[in-house]
């Protein structure tokens, strides 16, 4: 897979400002982002303040904190997010979790976010042995079997969550 380009970016940069009052995030804010599934069983991502998220935060899926700095680089803002997206959904057993912190466990591996560093059989299950180099200890990501064009469909997902 390509890396990202400028050009795969909008000029509404996720981040940027809130879903629910359109009030504009600055530097060092501490803002919620979140998200939901949609019809399709992919998911949408929105973003938002935490007064707005008081008010609608149990209608979503997963969510995560984040804190906008001044340095950040799309890279990092990227890894961030997909980093936090994969460690909010860790404790959660749901189908549809465990199917999607495997996509993510997948592609950040792609970008050498993660590594994968082994691969053990439990039963009838495939367990895949995971570590984020120089930052923590192994852990592993069930494999949940799934078959190929979902695998495809939900990684597009996780690149649309960072539009
Ligand atoms: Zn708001």
């Amino acid at each position: 897979m390509e890396d990202m380009k400028e050009s795969d970016y909008k000029l509404e940069k996720p981040g940027c400002c809130c879903s629910g009052c359109g009030a504009g995030f600055s530097t060092g804010e501490l803002y919620i982002s979140a998200i939901k599934e949609s019809s399709n069983a992919t998911f949408n991502r929105k973003d938002f303040c935490r007064p707005c998220w008081a008010k609608c935060k149990d209608t979503f899926f997963s969510f995560w904190q984040t804190r906008r700095t001044a340095d950040d680089t799309d890279k990092k803002l990227n890894e961030d997010t997909l980093l936090s997206l994969f460690q909010s959904l860790s404790d959660n057993e749901e189908r549809r979790a465990v199917e999607l912190r495997y996509v993510l466990s997948l592609y950040l591996a792609r970008k050498k976010v993660l590594q994968l560093i082994d691969i053990r059989e439990e039963g009838e299950q495939s367990l895949l042995v995971f570590e984020r180099p120089q930052q923590s200890e192994p852990f592993t990501i069930k494999d949940p079997g799934l078959p190929e064009d979902r695998v495809q469909e939900l990684t597009e997902t996780v690149k649309d969550l960072l539009k």
